[in-house]
């Protein structure tokens, strides 16, 4: 299939929270070599009122899908959660029918990229989440474009969120809470990242290459 309906975006979010779960701590200990320690804590509570809003698999479009993981993340404290929830907001926006395409999904993840950048202001480089969103969304529009299939795609923008993640270890903050350690932190993955990359991952999964 070329279209994730919504019993697939469900299962994206579900795969993607089963992931969070798995690697909460990890993520909590470099917020707190980094930050202050409640990133674990913060996109968990998300995830439970994702989970809670989710609507039923006869109901559930991927609007309805990522509708609910917005609204589970925008009222999230920190400054993750927020961002989150706007990138979702997006996301949830970027189809009018039940389905959504390669080229809507690449349409709206990079739409909630701009979105982030607008709110936070960080830019690639600055070791937060969008050194991971903003290479997916460059492999996904690629992909888009190529006319891949969607496990393709998603695939393609796993890998690039993870390299892009994994690019933070050599990065000294500009943005967020990291700055106030600064040098300290060389060597730490930026947490909101590597949390991107769990989702791209958790989606190329779910669709299958
Ligand atoms: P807080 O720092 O308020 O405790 P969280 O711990 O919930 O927030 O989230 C930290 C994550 O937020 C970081 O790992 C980083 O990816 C992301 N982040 C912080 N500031 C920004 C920003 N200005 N733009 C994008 N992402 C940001
Ligand atoms: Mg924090
Ligand atoms: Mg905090």
């Amino acid at each position: 299939t070329n279209l994730i309906d919504g019993t697939a975006a469900l299962t994206w979010i579900t795969s993607f929270s089963e992931r969070f779960d798995s690697t909460q701590a990890y993520l909590t200990e470099l917020d707190r070599l980094a930050g202050d320690g409640d990133f674990g804590a913060n996109i968990s509570s998300a995830l439970e009122r994702t989970r809670a809003g989710l609507p039923s698999s006869t109901d559930a479009t991927f609007t309805t899908v990522f509708q609910a993981a917005s609204r589970g993340f925008m009222a999230t404290g920190g400054t993750s959660g927020p961002l989150f929830g706007m990138w979702f907001r997006d996301i949830a926006k970027s189809t009018r029918n039940d389905t959504a395409s390669v080229a809507d999904v690449a349409q709206g993840i990079t739409a909630g990229l701009g979105t982030i950048q607008k709110l936070g202001g960080a830019k690639v480089g600055d070791n937060t989440m969008i050194d991971a969103l903003a290479p997916a969304s460059v492999a996904l529009t690629a992909s888009a474009e190529r006319g891949s299939t969607l496990g393709e795609a998603l695939l393609e923008a796993a890998l690039a969120a993870r390299v892009g993640a994994e690019s933070t270890a050599g990065l000294i903050a500009a943005r967020g809470r990291a700055t106030y350690v600064g040098e300290l932190a060389r060597g730490v993955l930026d947490p909101g990242a590597v949390t991107i990359a769990l989702f791209f991952e958790a989606g190329a999964d779910t669709v299958g290459a």
